[in-house]
């Protein structure tokens, strides 16, 4: 059996986005600056993409910058209402301690610049709560960044709710949606969203390119100096394959959403239900306040890393919160964030589901994850220990 498990990472392209781009390298290979029919017929697939692009988070087309990906939109968002606050001289903002690397790191830069970083609590169960937002911002404010969905443990924050209160406030409100886009609905109306961020190739599109939108009125510098692309606000020959791949990706995703969603939350609470009965485990973030495919648990006395490896000798690609990965031994900033204490936080799991898993792959999955965690602690001295009476539990 093979399963990719890992789709919060990368998905693979559908084969509607494929299709979509292959003319863009063919026929249509015309640059949408060239004036002549070639570059506009380019220009046109652009066009076209970006009115897709808007229709699914009922935006407007001139809302729509297109990116090379989720990190750039967090950078240029970020940075441009850092910027604009500057200009009122407000040099407060106020973000969540579970973001992104490309919020975080991006807010650090900042924080050295002079600007005033308040970082939310998240709490337990891997949500911000809307009061406490209300409580940090003061009159400096000028940004609030949150993100939509979390990326390893995929809790949907009360965007609505926190969008509410920064447009009662005056302070303009982005969000990472880079694991919300395409996987649930977003309205940037009804949301109260003034800058999203999002990424292709977490939609089935391809790498490299993703959007930002912002909304009429708020102001956008660009990071990218050069040409007049994109209203002058992001400069560079325009993607336009991926553009184009990234349009057709998404709104594939937006037409299938419910019966994707309804397919993945069944696989997801059967996961759930089943790996709970592990002892000594517990599920990280909310149950059910979560993306449709994110699964993540922590089991105690096992490392991550060895779980990761013996699932991929399974055939089941996987990922874990701690980062080791990333040549550091610290675990994950998110399972930090939530109260993981650090030997509990390295030994986590995340399957990310694809749409079309079935039942009979995702008992698959439980079956593995048992054995492979049994095995694991049959030879871990920290649980040795546990069992042994020398040391508490952390988890029940
Ligand atoms: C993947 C991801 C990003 C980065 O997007 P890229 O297109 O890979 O640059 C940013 N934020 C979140 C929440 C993500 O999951």
């Amino acid at each position: 059996m093979n399963i990719y498990a890992d789709n919060a990472a990368t998905t693979s392209v559908s084969r509607t986005a494929l299709e979509a781009m292959m003319p863009c390298f063919k026929e249509m290979y015309g640059n949408p600056s060239s004036l002549y029919g070639l570059g506009q017929k380019a220009k046109e697939i652009v066009e076209a993409a970006r009115e897709d692009v808007a229709a699914v988070i009922h935006a407007a087309p001139r809302e729509i910058t297109f990116t090379s990906g989720g990190s750039e939109a967090d950078n240029q968002a970020i940075r441009s209402a850092a910027a604009a606050g500057k200009k009122e001289g407000k040099m407060h903002i106020i973000s969540t301690a579970f973001e992104h690397h490309a919020v975080l790191h991006t807010l650090n830069k900042l924080e050295q610049e002079g600007y005033d970083i308040t970082l939310l609590d998240v709490h337990e169960d891997g949500l911000v709560r809307p009061e406490e937002l209300e409580e940090a911002i003061c009159q400096d404010t000028a940004l609030v960044t949150i993100m939509y969905a979390n990326n390893e443990i995929g809790t949907i924050q009360p965007i609505r709710k926190l969008g509410e209160i920064c447009r009662k406030h005056g302070v303009t409100f982005h969000t990472d949606a880079v694991q919300a886009v395409g996987h649930v609905p977003i309205d940037v109306e009804k949301d109260n969203i003034d800058m999203l961020s999002a990424s292709a190739h977490k939609f089935h599109g391809p790498k490299g390119t993703g959007f930002l939108y912002v909304r009429k009125g708020v102001r956008l510098y660009n990071l990218i100096e050069g040409g007049a692309q994109e209203r002058g606000k992001r400069a560079g020959t325009e993607n336009v394959a991926g553009i184009a791949g990234m349009a057709a990706a998404l709104k594939e995703a937006a037409r299938d959403m419910e019966v994707n969603r309804d397919r993945l939350i069944r696989q997801r609470d059967l996961l759930i239900r089943e790996l709970g009965k592990i002892p000594h485990s517990a599920i990280n973030g909310d149950p059910v306040n979560r993306l449709p495919g994110n699964v993540n648990f922590c089991f105690e006395g096992i490392e991550g890393e060895s779980l990761l490896l013996l699932l991929d000798d399974r055939g089941i690609q996987a990922s874990s919160g701690s980062a080791c990965t990333s040549g550091s031994l610290d675990p994950s900033h998110v399972l930090l964030a939530i109260g993981r204490v650090h030997d509990v936080a390295h030994g986590s799991l995340r399957l990310s589901l694809g749409e079309n898993i079935t039942e009979e792959e995702t008992w698959y999955i439980v079956r593995s994850v048992k054995e492979v965690v049994e095995y694991l602690r049959s030879f871990s001295p920290i649980w040795r220990d546990l069992m042994a009476g020398k040391g508490e539990f952390i988890l029940p």
